[in-house]
């Protein structure tokens, strides 16, 4: 008998992998969890049924939300990862050389687990010494939070449930306050081709906080569409130039990426209207 499995990624488009494996299928208190092994991409981790991360293409999605922040900051010493808790993004940020320190905070310790458990190239991090985990809701983790930070990431999941509130312009004026004067916020803002109306919330709540506010795509073949966007909210430094003059050995960032990933064609430039 075959196993597949499909992430329904509109109500009309599925995306179906031939599965060898089924490793776990948990409830946990805030999501389903499942982690399989396909054919295609190796393991397979979904959250309430849509991928979230697989070992074949993770490296496209975790450098492209890291590297970007960190390389257009001249000094990022002090991180903040809200959710990323499979420890992709962690593993490169603690490999930044001018990176000191990195809190992650996930609100499921169960994912982290997960991670641990079948994910060995993600979760390589969690015991670095740079690296501190903190299981917490990030909304309310940030409130707390009045300065400190250079970079936040927010790796989180799409914006249903627990994550909702972290695509909202309260959430990003509580990062805009847990920053630095030279701070810079990246979020992970979903498909140009079937999440318009997440990017132009995230777009435009940061925009309506930050001085600069900049958009940014990867191509990540497991995501929905294979085109994937990111948002920058920066306080004071153009996130198109890179401060970092090191070369950390990357697979898919490189500093010609860094820069042409901001290029954006002309229906996305469109969405967060800048088609003037
Ligand atoms: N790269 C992924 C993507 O775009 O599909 C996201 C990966 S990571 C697994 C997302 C994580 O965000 C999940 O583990 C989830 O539990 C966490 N998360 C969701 N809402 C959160 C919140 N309010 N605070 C902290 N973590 C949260």
């Amino acid at each position: 008998m075959e196993l597949w499995v499909t992430e329904y990624q509109t109500p009309v488009l599925g995306f179906t992998c031939k599965a060898s494996e089924t490793l776990r299928v948990e409830q946990t208190a805030f999501q389903h969890l499942c982690v399989i092994r396909t054919e295609q991409f190796g393991r397979m981790l979904l959250l309430d049924g849509m991928v979230q991360t697989t070992e074949k293409d993770e490296y496209i999605y975790h450098e492209m939300i890291s590297m970007v922040a960190l390389n257009s900051h001249p000094l990022p010493r002090n991180v903040l990862i809200i959710g990323g808790g499979d420890g992709g993004a962690l593993r490169e940020v603690v490999r930044h050389p001018l990176v000191e320190k990195c809190t992650l905070v996930e609100i499921d310790a169960r994912v982290i687990q997960a991670s641990r458990d079948f994910f060995p190239e993600l979760s390589s991090a969690f015991e670095h010494p740079k690296a501190r985990l903190v299981i917490d809701d990030g909304i309310e983790y940030i409130k707390k939070q009045k300065k400190g930070f250079d970079v936040v990431m927010v790796d989180s999941t799409e914006p249903v449930g627990p994550a909702k509130k972290l695509f909202s312009p309260e959430f990003y004026r509580d990062v805009y306050d847990a920053l630095n004067d030279e701070g810079i916020l990246v979020v992970q803002s979903e498909s140009p081709f079937f999440n318009e109306d997440v990017i132009r919330a995230a777009y435009g709540g940061i925009n309506s906080i930050f001085p600069i506010t900049k958009l940014y795509l990867a191509s990540i073949p497991t995501y929905p569409s294979g085109l994937w966007s990111f948002t920058v909210g920066s306080k004071f430094h153009d996130p198109e130039e890179i401060k970092f003059p090191g070369n950390l050995p990357c697979k898919y960032y490189t500093k010609e990426i860094h820069q042409a990933a901001f290029k954006l064609p002309a229906f996305v430039k469109s969405i967060v209207g800048e088609n003037r």
